[in-house]
This record gives structure tokens, C-alpha cells and sequence, in this order.
């Protein structure tokens, strides 16, 4: 024996207090017990402070611990006292629970040792005690961890070919915790297959070579669950012969199911990505590409490779390009929420494409931002149709505004919302006194009815137009005639939106025609009165032909025997018939004038010469000066030509002025369809407001001073007609006069 060790333990025998400095410096507790006297035991004072009771107070007997222990403990205690009672080999050897003075729990590694007397029979036991509380909370905490972490710890004994798995292991095999495992059934818990084949190749693996591992294969449950589960192994050798493989064991069916879900999610983002029908791109922190999908290179026309090398810096239309990158600026740091924009790019082509781009941020964990998701809706279309629409828009308003038509748009109850200035003009209201009047307000009384029928007619779908004359009352109160077409305007469903109304002014047509109906009933009348002055001043003749003869005779056969008063008497009634004679006669001609003849080639050099011999006497006998230009030859009716000059010129000399003999002025001028001819003379002239007058017939002006009938111009102005023409005077009183007067009978 060691010299030093038989010194400390004769020391120990010699000086009580060696062993109360070990018992009380290396021990949490020593005990001794009488197991004659069962109720007696020494417990030392460390033995009570560790468990919180001053020793001085506590009694040195059984009953005293065995009051504080916790039961399940005591059975377990007293069994294994019992055992090694029995057994000197069976260590007493264990580990109990009892209350600390304040509630917790203090756990006590016991050892004890039964002495024994010479027969061996067990006299005394005495105990140790260590205070384990600290290392247990520890075991607690790390179980717990495990527990949480899901991670257990497994060992293959291969010298004593037992297997050992931890609480945890057995947890996650969903198996009970006194489950005994062996090498067989730990692999059969993998699933078969490749699991299976896996974790047999890496025990083997391990055993044969010392290789350590770390797989994640699948097993089945106890329960029948499928888990996947990291398993991981390392072996320990001695004398080149494996010992032992051990490792750790972790439940990590989570953390698949979280990759799963995220491929999953990877997969659906790529899927939804390349076979999205709108275009996407997805673009880094910097604002570079990294990815494009199919859509947006059909899009704007460049391959991937070409989009991904170039970026979209160079396909935004560059007035865009601005205000684009200050917005992405703004949404990539946060300061707008939401990037929904339209934008347009410009199509390798050349031609520009509209886009609706929204942006998406792609953020980590920490809500950092990643990447960018931009999506790209074409609405090149309808951005085109809208253009389109708008300059259609713009030119119906200017067909509209400017249309020399009157147009407006009238709403269902007939008020105008729009007119142009055409139809401001047409009933003179401006457009903002036409506010609120309907056309009911501006349709003749009379044709009123008729307009609302045709437009019920229209809004119940009997027609899709209508055209009509209608009389509008001028704002002037004039009745103005218009020609109206209305049409409607539908919309999505069918229903009348409101309706296009145009209005054509047709007044003077109207007029034109309404003069025109009276002109004919005018005419009509005047052929009847010249039907009748005929046959009356035909009938007239031959009785007063009669009378005439009659008072002729009266004057020739008796006259002798008359008394001078009854012969005046008689000259002024044959001067009277003959006056009679001579109406009847010119209204004769007049009438005859009317009837159908034959145009021939009419000279008027040789007219103006037969009538100037046929009014020679009257010429010389007022010394009248003549000055005729020569004279055309026409196409007229040779009578009345010379009828219509002999009545201007024996005129021109009847209404001579008293002190001056007449001079008459005859010329003419070729018009682009005919002739016109002036007739001039140094008369009397004649006042201004009688120049119309004067051609009706029986018309005189200076009946006191002048003989006449007042048929004379009547006819000329017939005459004139009959070629077409147009007679006319000009004249100044005390002066003189012109005649005027056209034949357009040259073909
Ligand atoms: P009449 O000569 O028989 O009176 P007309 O029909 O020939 O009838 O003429 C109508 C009227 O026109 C005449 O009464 C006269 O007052 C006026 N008149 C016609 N010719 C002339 C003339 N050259 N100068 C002035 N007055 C005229």
C-alpha cells in the first residue's frame, strides 16, 4: 500500500476531524443506519442543509427523511435496500427525489453499503449522498431542447449487440419508452426501398470501413406515419474492430415539407412565369433583367438572349424613359405602394407598343427586398382603337360644327343637346336660347302631328329614318320650310341613346313653287278673261258697226234739217262709237296676240321702214328727227315685231313735249342669247313710280292732254313675252324716256 494512503487512513483512525472534512467538504450527505433498530439513523448536518433544514433541529431518525422523500422514490429505495440486503453484489445505487424546505426538488445520487457482522448478516447500512439537482436540470433542458429540436441519439453496441435509442429517438419512432430496439427492426422502420437500401449501406459502411454519414431518408412510424428523418452515424474503433456506431436522430418532416412546399411554390412561380400569356420579366435590385419569358419577347420582338444582354432601358419609348425610372425609383424605395402604369415601349420593328406594367417586390425573410416581378399586359390595341376613335370623334365634330346643313342631336324628350351653327342660323335661335326647347316649340302647329308619329314610329323600331317636310317657325316668326331627316343612335342594348336630326332649308323652293301654282292659276284666269275680251269684242263689233253705219247715214241723209245742237249731238256720238270701235279693235288685237304662230326671219331694218311709211303723216306733221342705228335680223313673229315698234314710236310721238319736235333715238346690242333694243325720245317723260304701271293695259297716264286706249304698251309688253323678253322704261319727267326691251328668240 502506498505509504501516503496507509498515513491518510491511520490519520483518519487517529483524528476525527480528517473524516469530518472529507464527509462534509466532499459529500452533500452522509448517513448511517441501524438496521437492528431500525428507527435509528445518523444523518450528518450537510445532509439536512442540502435539503434546507438546520440540523441542529432535526432528529436522528428514519422517520425524518422518509417524511420528505418523495413516495414513487421511497418504494424504489426500499426495494433496492432490500436487493442489496439480500445480494452484496447488487450495488444500492440510485437516484431520489426529495423536498427541499422551500417546495423544489432536490435530486440525491444514493449510494450506500451494507456492513455486515462476521455471520454476514447486514447490521448497518451507510450512505452517501451527492447533490445532482444541477446536472439533472441540465439532462431536463437538454431533453427538452432535443424534444423541440426533435433530435434523439441512437447507439449500436456491436460488442454486446444492443442497440440504444434516446427518449427523443423513441418519440419520433412513435414508439413506447420502454421500447427495446435491436439492429433488425431499427432498419426495418426505414421505409423500404430506397430509405431502406440507403441506411443498411451506411451501417455497413460504418462498421466494415468506419465511414460516418448523414442522410435524410423516410420511415414509417410505429403508427404507420411517413417521416422523413436525418440520420446521422459515426463509428468508433479499438484494435481495428468497430466498437460501436452512434449518432443522432432527427425528426425532420418539417423542414421536407417546408422544401417541398417551397419548390413546389419555386415550381408553380417558374410554370406560371414561362407560360404566362402576359409577358413577365424579372428584374434584380439594379434594375437589370435576369429573366424574361416567352410572352414578352413575342411581345416586343427581340430574343431573350437579346432582351436579357440590352435591358429595358433601351425598348421604353424615350420620352417615357424619364418619368419611368424616377417612378421605379419611388416604388423600389418604398415611397409608393403599388406600381400600376401605363407605358409605352417601342417594338424591335420599330412601332410603339402600350403596355399596363405592374410591379410586384419579391421580398426575404426580413421583408427585404429581392427581386422584381414586372408584368406586361399589350393594349397596343385598344390603345390604337381609342386614337382612332378620337380623331373619328374629332372629325364628326368638325363635320358636324362645320356641315352647311343645319344638324343637331336631340334626347329622347325632343330637347337639341347639340347643334351646329347651321341650324343656329336656320331658325334663328342661338344656342343658348335653344336650351331647353324641344322641337315641339319650333314646329308649325300643322305639322306637329305628322313629326310625332314619324318619331314614335323611329322609337319603337317600325323605322330606323325618316325624311319629311316640315314648316318651322322662324325665330322671327317667319314660317321657314325645312326638310328633316332624323335618325337614332343606339346603344349597347338596343335602346334609343338619342337621335341625329339634320334640316335642309327649302324655303325658297317652297316659295318658288307656291308662286309658281299661283302664277298658273293667274294664268289660267287671264286666259279665260282674254278668251272672253276676244269673244265679247268680237260680238260687240257687228252691232256697233250697225250703229255706226246707222249714225253715219243719220249725218249724211238728214243733217239739213237738223238744228245744230242735234248735229253736234251726232258728231260726238259717231266720235264715241268710233273710239268704241277702235277699244274693241285694239282688244281684238290684243287678244289675238295670244294665239300660237310660227317663228320666221324678221328684219328690222324693213319693219322700221314699213312704219315709218305707215306713220309718215303724223312724222311730217311733227317734224320728227329720227336716229336708227341699223338694226338686226331675228327670229320673231314679223306682225307683232312691227306692231310692238309702231306702238314705242307713235307713243314717243304722241307724248312729245309741246315746244320741242321729237327726236327718237333706235338702237340696239347683241346679248349672249339674243338682242336688246333701245327706244329713245325727248317726250314728257314719265314719274318714276308708274314705269310698271304703264304696261298694263288699259293703263294711261295723261288722259286729259292725250287720246288713247291704254292698250298700246299691254301689247308691247305681249309681244315682247311672246319672244321671250322683257320690256322695261327708263325715263326722267320733263325729259324724256327710254324703252328697253329684249327678244331672246335666237337659238
Ligand atoms: P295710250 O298711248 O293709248 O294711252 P299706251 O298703253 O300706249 O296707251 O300708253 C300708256 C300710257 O303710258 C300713256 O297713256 C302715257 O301716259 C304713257 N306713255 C306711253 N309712251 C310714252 C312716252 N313715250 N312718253 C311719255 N309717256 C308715255
Amino acid at each position: 500500500m502506498n505509504y501516503l494512503r496507509k498515513e491518510l487512513y491511520e490519520l483518519i483512525k487517529s483524528d476525527e476531524s480528517i473524516f469530518d472534512f472529507i464527509q462534509e467538504s466532499s459529500l452533500d450527505g452522509l448517513w448511517y443506519w441501524d438496521l437492528e433498530n431500525m428507527e435509528e439513523e445518523w444523518m450528518n448536518p450537510k445532509f439536512w442543509t442540502t435539503l434546507g433544514y438546520d440540523p441542529t433541529k432535526m432528529p436522528h431518525k428514519a422517520s425524518a427523511w422518509q417524511d420528505i422523500i418523495f413516495p414513487e422514490d421511497l418504494a424504489l429505495a426500499v426495494e433496492n435496500i432490500q436487493k442489496h440486503l439480500a445480494d452484496p453484489s447488487f450495488p444500492y445505487h440510485q437516484e431520489v427525489r426529495y423536498r427541499h424546505k422551500n417546495g423544489s426538488t432536490v435530486w440525491i445520487r444514493c449510494r450506500g453499503l451494507a456492513i455486515r457482522d462476521k455471520s454476514g448478516k447486514p447490521t448497518r447500512v451507510l450512505g452517501a449522498h451527492t447533490d445532482i439537482t444541477q446536472l439533472k436540470r441540465k439532462e431536463q433542458l437538454l431533453l427538452e431542447t432535443n424534444r423541440a429540436a426533435r433530435v434523439g441519439a441512437w447507439e449500436l453496441d456491436l460488442e454486446n449487440n444492443t442497440v440504444f435509442w434516446s427518449e427523443i429517438t423513441k418519440e419520433i419512432h412513435e414508439v413506447s419508452p420502454g421500447f427495446q430496439p435491436d439492429l433488425a427492426t431499427g432498419i426495418n422502420f426505414y421505409k423500404e426501398g430506397k430509405s431502406r437500401e440507403t441506411i443498411t449501406n451506411c451501417i455497413d459502411a460504418a462498421i466494415a470501413e468506419g465511414t460516418s454519414f448523414d442522410v435524410e431518408l423516410q420511415i414509417i412510424t410505429a403508427k404507420k406515419k411517413e417521416l422523413w428523418v436525418r440520420a446521422i452515424g459515426q463509428s468508433e474503433f479499438r484494435a481495428g474492430a468497430c466498437q460501436r456506431v452512434y449518432g443522432v436522430f432527427q425528426d425532420i418532416e418539417n423542414k421536407k415539407q417546408a422544401e417541398t412546399k417551397l419548390q413546389e411554390s419555386e415550381e408553380q412561380f417558374r410554370q406560371t412565369f414561362e407560360q404566362a400569356v402576359v409577358g413577365m420579366t424579372l428584374v434584380d435590385k439594379k434594375g437589370t433583367w435576369i429573366k424574361v419569358n416567352d410572352s414578352f419577347c413575342k411581345l416586343v420582338g427581340y430574343s431573350r438572349a437579346e432582351l436579357l444582354k440590352s435591358g429595358y432601358k433601351n425598348l421604353v419609348h424615350p420620352d417615357d424613359l424619364k418619368q419611368s425610372n424616377e417612378e421605379l425609383t419611388q416604388f423600389a424605395k418604398g415611397e409608393v405602394e403599388v406600381y400600376l402604369k401605363e407605358k409605352r415601349y417601342i417594338h424591335k420593328d420599330g412601332h410603339i407598343l402600350y403596355f399596363i406594367i405592374g410591379v410586384s417586390k419579391v421580398v426575404d425573410a426580413h421583408g427585404r427586398i429581392q427581386q422584381f416581378v414586372a408584368q406586361y399586359s399589350d393594349v397596343t390595341e385598344r390603345k390604337l382603337a381609342e386614337q382612332k376613335l378620337f380623331q373619328s370623334e374629332l372629325q364628326f365634330r368638325e363635320t358636324f360644327e362645320n356641315a352647311i346643313i343645319g344638324l343637331g342631336l336631340v334626347n329622347k324628350v325632343g330637347e337639341w343637346t347639340t347643334v351646329n351653327n347651321s341650324f343656329c342660323k336656320l331658325v334663328g335661335y342661338n344656342r343658348v336660347e335653344l336650351k331647353g326647347l324641344t322641337f315641339r316649340d319650333l314646329t308649325h302647329p300643322e305639322d306637329l302631328d305628322k313629326t310625332v308619329v314619324q318619331l314614335n314610329e323611329l322609337a319603337t323600331g317600325k323605322r330606323n329614318i325618316f325624311f319629311q317636310e316640315t314648316r318651322f317657325i322662324h325665330k322671327s316668326g317667319k314660317t321657314i320650310w325645312l326638310v328633316i331627316g332624323v335618325s337614332k343612335v343606339l346603344d349597347g342594348n338596343g335602346k334609343v341613346l338619342h337621335y341625329v336630326a339634320q334640316y335642309s332649308d327649302v324655303t325658297e323652293r317652297k316659295e318658288a313653287e307656291e308662286k309658281a301654282r299661283k302664277y298658273s292659276i293667274l294664268e289660267a284666269k287671264s286666259k279665260e278673261m282674254e278668251q272672253f275680251a276676244y269673244i265679247t269684242s268680237h260680238d260687240l263689233r257687228e252691232p256697233l258697226t250697225t250703229l255706226k253705219g246707222y249714225l253715219s247715214l243719220l249725218l249724211e241723209e238728214f243733217s239739213a234739217d237738223m238744228s245744230e245742237d242735234a248735229k253736234d249731238i251726232l258728231q260726238f256720238s259717231i266720235e264715241g262709237a268710233n273710239r268704241m270701235d277702235e277699244l274693241i279693235h285694239g282688244l281684238l288685237g290684243y287678244s289675238r296676240l295670244s294665239q300660237v304662230k310660227t317663228l320666221e326671219t324678221v328684219d328690222c331694218n324693213k319693219i322700221i321702214r314699213d312704219v315709218l311709211a305707215d306713220l309718215s303723216v303724223s312724222i311730217a306733221k311733227n317734224d320728227v328727227t329720227f336716229d336708227i342705228m341699223p338694226l338686226p335680223i331675228i327670229q320673231g313673229y314679223p306682225l307683232e315685231v312691227k306692231l310692238l315698234f309702231q306702238n314705242l314710236i307713235s307713243n314717243a310721238i304722241k307724248f312729245r313735249k309741246k315746244e320741242q319736235n321729237p327726236i327718237i333715238k333706235i338702237s340696239h346690242q347683241v346679248t349672249s342669247s339674243g338682242w336688246q333694243f333701245q327706244l329713245a325720245d325727248n317726250g314728257i317723260g314719265i314719274e318714276d313710280s308708274e314705269n310698271e304701271r304703264i304696261f298694263h293695259i288699259f293703263q294711261r297716264l295723261n288722259k286729259q292732254d292725250y287720246e288713247g286706249t291704254g292698250i298700246g304698251l299691254a301689247n308691247c309688253k305681249k309681244i315682247v313675252e311672246l319672244h321671250n323678253g322683257e320690256i322695261w322704261v327708263e325715263s326722267e319727267l320733263g325729259k324724256g324716256s327710254t324703252f328697253y326691251f329684249s327678244i331672246l328668240t335666237r337659238d
